[in-house]
C-alpha cells in the first residue's frame, strides 16, 4: 500500500505509541489525584504542556488540551466571540476557504448575529494581506485564518496579517492543523494570539490537540465541570494521548527541516510527472505549499472515480474533503480559488508522508496517468471537449 493521504490523517510514530502504551500499563492514575501514583500522571501532563509549548513558542500555562483540532478552532471563536460581545464588537473576518471547523462555528455566530466577512481567496490559493487591512471595521472583534490549507496545501502569509491584527488591535487565530509539526510556527513571530493544533496530524494520537491562548485572554469553556486545565475545559486528562502527541510533536520538529527538504524533492518529482497529462493543473501555488502537498484538476473526470481506481492498486489518496464525505458538491476549497464545478470534480490531493520513497513517487505517477486515461475513454464531457463541442478550461 502507499498512503499518500497525510492531510487526513498520519500514522502514529513509534515514540507515540511506545509513550502511550507505557502511561496506560504504569502511569494510569488521575492527574488530579493527591497521592503519588495520581501526581506521577500530573507531571506526565506537565512535561507535554511544556514540550507542545517551546515547539510554538509560547509558555506551557498559554497551552490548553483539547479533543483535537475542531474543538480548538470552536473553542477559539467562540472564546474571542464573547470577548467582542462584552465590548459590542460583533464583526468577524476569515476566509472561504477554511476547514468546516471553522466555517460552521462562524455560521452559527452569524445566526447569533455576528457579522462575518469571509475574504476571498485568489486563484494562487493565498489571501492578500492588505484585503485583511481593508476588512478591519471598528466593531472587528477577531480575524481567523488557517495557517496552511488543508486540501491545496498553500502557506498563508501569516506573519504579515498578524502584524496588521497587532497593529488595529484585533484577535488573531490560526488554525494551524496543518502547519504545526511540518512547518516553523512561532506564535512570538507571528503575532498569533490563539492557534489550533491536532496532534493525529503530526504523528501522534486521534482525538487529541491543543489550544494556544496567549497569556490575558479569557477564553469561554465550552465543557463545564471540573477544574480541570486551569477550568478551562472539564474533564480528567487524556494523559496517554497528550503524552503521546508531545512524543509525536518533539519528534517532528527535531526532524522538521531534513523531512521538509526531502519532501519538497518527491513533490517536485510528483508535480512534474503529473504535469505531463495533458489537460491538468496543479492547484495553488507551486512554492508557497506545505512540503508534502500535491492537489491536480484533470478536465473530463469524477475524482471519485479515480480514487476508487486508485485504491485498486494500492493507492491512498483524496480528492478534497467534500467529496469524500459523500456529498455531492465539488471541494468548497477549489471553488474558492475559482475552479469552476465541472473543474473541480476532478481533483486528486496526494498528501506525501516523510518516509515517501522515489519509486513509490513514480508508481503514483504511471498509476494516474493510466487511471486518468481510462477515465477519459468512456467519459461524455471528455468526448465533448475533444470533438470541439466544448471548451478545454485547463
Ligand atoms: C484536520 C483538520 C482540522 C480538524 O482536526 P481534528 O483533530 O480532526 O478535529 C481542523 N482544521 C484543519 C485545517 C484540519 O486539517
Amino acid at each position: 500500500m502507499i498512503y499518500a493521504d497525510n492531510a487526513a490523517t498520519t500514522k502514529m510514530s513509534d515514540a507515540a505509541i511506545h509513550t502511550m502504551v507505557s502511561l496506560m500499563e504504569e502511569t494510569w492514575g488521575n492527574p488530579s489525584s493527591l497521592y503519588a501514583h495520581g501526581q506521577r500522571a500530573k507531571e506526565v501532563l506537565e512535561q507535554a504542556r511544556a514540550d507542545v509549548a517551546s515547539v510554538i513558542g509560547a509558555s506551557p500555562r498559554e497551552i490548553l488540551f483539547t479533543s483535537g483540532g475542531s474543538e480548538a478552532d470552536n473553542q477559539a471563536i467562540r472564546s474571542a466571540a464573547a470577548l467582542g460581545l462584552a465590548k459590542g464588537k460583533k464583526h468577524i473576518i476569515s476566509s472561504a476557504f477554511e476547514h468546516h471547523a471553522v466555517l460552521h462555528t462562524l455560521s452559527a455566530l452569524e445566526k447569533e448575529g455576528f457579522a462575518v466577512t469571509l475574504l476571498d481567496v485568489h486563484e494562487d490559493g493565498l489571501v492578500r494581506p492588505e484585503e485583511f487591512r481593508d476588512a478591519i471595521r471598528e466593531d472587528t472583534c477577531l480575524v481567523t485564518i488557517m495557517y496552511a490549507n488543508n486540501e491545496i496545501g498553500t502557506i498563508q502569509p501569516i506573519r504579515e496579517i498578524g502584524a496588521i491584527c497587532r497593529e488595529k488591535n484585533v484577535l488573531f487565530h490560526v488554525d494551524a492543523v496543518q502547519a504545526v509539526g511540518h512547518i516553523p510556527v512561532n506564535v512570538e513571530n507571528d503575532s498569533i494570539d490563539l492557534l489550533s493544533a491536532s496532534a493525529h496530524k503530526f504523528h501522534g494520537p486521534k482525538g487529541v490537540g491543543f489550544l494556544y491562548a496567549r497569556k490575558g485572554i479569557r477564553l469561554k469553556n465550552l465543557i463545564e465541570g471540573g477544574a480541570q486545565e486551569a477550568g478551562r475545559r472539564a474533564g480528567t486528562e487524556n494523559v496517554p494521548g497528550i503524552a503521546a502527541m508531545a512524543a509525536a510533536l518533539t519528534e517532528s520538529a527535531a526532524h522538521m527541516a531534513e523531512h521538509a527538504d526531502r519532501l519538497i524533492k518527491m513533490r517536485t518529482r510528483l508535480i512534474a510527472g503529473l504535469r505531463e497529462i495533458p489537460h491538468s493543473a496543479l492547484n495553488g501555488d507551486e512554492t508557497h505549499r506545505l512540503p508534502g502537498n500535491v492537489n491536480f484538476c484533470f478536465e473530463g473526470i469524477e475524482g471519485e472515480s479515480l480514487l476508487l481506481l486508485l485504491d485498486d492498486k494500492g493507492i491512498c489518496a483524496s480528492s478534497g474533503s467534500a467529496c469524500t464525505s459523500g456529498s455531492l458538491d465539488p471541494s468548497h476549497v477549489l471553488l474558492a480559488i475559482g475552479r469552476i464545478h465541472d473543474v473541480a470534480h476532478g481533483s486528486l490531493r496526494l498528501s506525501l508522508g516523510e518516509d515517501v520513497t522515489e519509486e513509490e513517487v513514480d508508481t503514483m505517477i504511471a498509476s494516474v496517468k493510466e487511471v486518468v486515461a481510462y477515465l477519459r475513454s468512456f467519459s461524455p464531457v471528455w468526448r465533448d471537449l475533444m470533438a470541439g463541442r466544448k471548451d478545454f478550461i485547463l
